[in-house]
């Protein structure tokens, strides 16, 4: 059976990746957990999200009994599912709305393809909640026999549930892996606990070891020292994650972490790094608020930096449409890059759509226009420059007495190259996908 879950957690504590973790374990007293539970990000621009827009999922294969026993079975699981979201999930919180999808075995045919688009839908889209409802009414039988929905609230998680489900259901996407440490209750913060403790060093020995198998462990590029950027600054009780290409790969770098007793871990299956909420747009005239995007344009106007430190430049496709883009503060050394852009550069840009903004979260230069200094001319007999003969009558060589009629233009180096950039760890988005990720063939593409 499938068990998609979401929207259990708030600011004030809760994951609902621990509650996947913790029914991870507790659901084997019924059968098997196949493969690694799903830690599946959907839409990072939507209003709702409590941090990343996570949805988790377990496929668990029941142990086989008789048909009659595998009924109860299966109710003993709902109910001990629906008993942890209840004892557990944030429901005070405004923002939390619980939601919970169980798909038995005889009903995987003819919701695979349904959810398979639901599930692409809610990593690039916006989804009304009615249509999850909708979608809901034509899988439920009369009986409920092979497809359960829980929901508290207004039910909202139902749409994160079902579309985990359609990542379960379906192979064909891009996995990543993610190892989730998570901390002793008595040590959660939300209880009075203490801060974190996982030694820097030791996460800088770990990401030396296995990088580029795994990423964005440690963030080189702030100019004080290394900062850790698996570990959270939250209070929920994730300890650290470290995020990489294989459960091989992210178990051998936790492997090297020295850090204070974790209750427990969970290594999860997830679409994390792989750049899949990004839609690619032809003309800017397409692109509409709380969706991400792949463009390309040329620089309109460069780069002015806001107060605050935010960059801003805008860019024009090749009908014309202008569009702003950004590189926000945090986003540190890449805006650097950004303030470099003149005007005809061309570039592809990735991000989200927002207030008529493209957040930047990378950059392709494509080609650079040539810069021009202006420079008195220089006198070809001594090639010394010449100097100004007074307004609009050109220049002249006081000594050699050479004349010429007007500046120089000399190219002048841009200190920029052509190629991807990209924001730095700590600013990252948990879909974006990191540059280490990328194939030779994608960076020359
Ligand atoms: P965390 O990362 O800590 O787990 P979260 O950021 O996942 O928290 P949630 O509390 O799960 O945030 O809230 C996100 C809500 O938005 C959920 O109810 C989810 O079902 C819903 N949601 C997710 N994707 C979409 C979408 N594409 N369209 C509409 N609603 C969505």
């Amino acid at each position: 059976m499938l068990i998609g879950i979401d929207d259990t957690d708030s600011n004030q504590g809760m994951c609902t990746t621990y509650l996947a973790a913790l029914l991870a374990d507790e659901l084997k007293a019924y059968g098997t957990v196949a493969g690694f539970p799903y830690l599946i990000r959907l839409n990072p621009t939507i209003p709702y999200k409590t941090r990343g827009n996570a949805a988790l999922g377990i496929d668990l294969r029941l142990s086989r009994e008789s048909d009659s026993s595998l009924r109860s079975l299966r109710e003993r699981v709902v109910s001990h599912v629906i008993r942890r979201i209840s004892e557990y999930a944030d429901a005070d919180s405004e923002q939390t709305n619980p939601g919970a999808v169980f798909i038995f075995e005889e009903m995987y045919g003819e919701t695979k393809e349904p959810l398979n688009f639901f599930f692409q839908k809610a990593v690039t889209d916006v989804i009304e909640i009615e249509e999850a409802f909708s979608l809901i009414d034509s899988f439920k039988s009369s009986d409920n026999a092979g497809f359960f929905p829980f929901s508290m609230k207004n039910g909202r998680g139902l749409i994160g549930s079902l579309a985990v489900c359609g990542a379960m259901l379906n192979s064909g996407w891009e996995a990543t892996y993610e190892y989730l440490a998570y901390r002793l209750p008595e040590n959660w913060r939300n209880r009075g606990g203490p801060p974190r403790f996982v030694d820097p060093e030791s996460l800088i020995e770990a990401d030396l070891r296995t990088s580029p198998q795994t990423w964005d462990t440690v963030d080189y590029s702030k100019k004080s020292k290394p900062f850790p950027v698996c570990v959270p600054s939250s209070d929920d009780p994730v300890l650290y994650g470290i995020r990489g290409n294989s459960s091989q790969a992210v178990s051998a770098a936790a492997g090297f972490v020295i850090s204070e007793e974790a209750e427990r871990f969970c290594v999860f299956q997830t679409n994390q790094g792989t750049d899949s909420h990004l839609i690619f747009a032809e003309s800017f005239r397409e692109l509409k608020p709380l969706h991400s995007y792949i463009a390309g344009g040329t620089v309109h106007s460069p780069s002015e930096t806001l107060e605050g430190g935010h960059d801003i430049f805008s860019i024009a496709d090749q009908n014309g449409n202008i569009i702003e883009c950004a590189a926000y503060e945090p986003t540190g050394a890449f805006r650097h890059i950004i303030r470099r852009l003149l005007p005809g550069d061309t570039v592809t840009v990735f991000g989200s759509f927002k207030n008529q903004t493209l957040n930047l979260e990378k950059i392709k230069i494509n080609s650079l226009v040539t810069a021009f200094q202006s420079d008195n001319p220089v006198c070809p007999v001594c090639e010394k420059r010449m100097e100004s003969s007074g307004q609009n009558q050109g220049f002249r060589c006081k000594k050699c007495k050479t004349k010429a009629a007007g500046k120089v233009q000399t190219p002048v180096s841009r200190y920029l190259k052509t190629g991807f950039y990209e924001v730095p760890p700590s600013a990252r988005r948990h879909l974006s996908k990191p540059l280490i990720r990328y194939s030779e063939e994608e960076k020359n593409g």
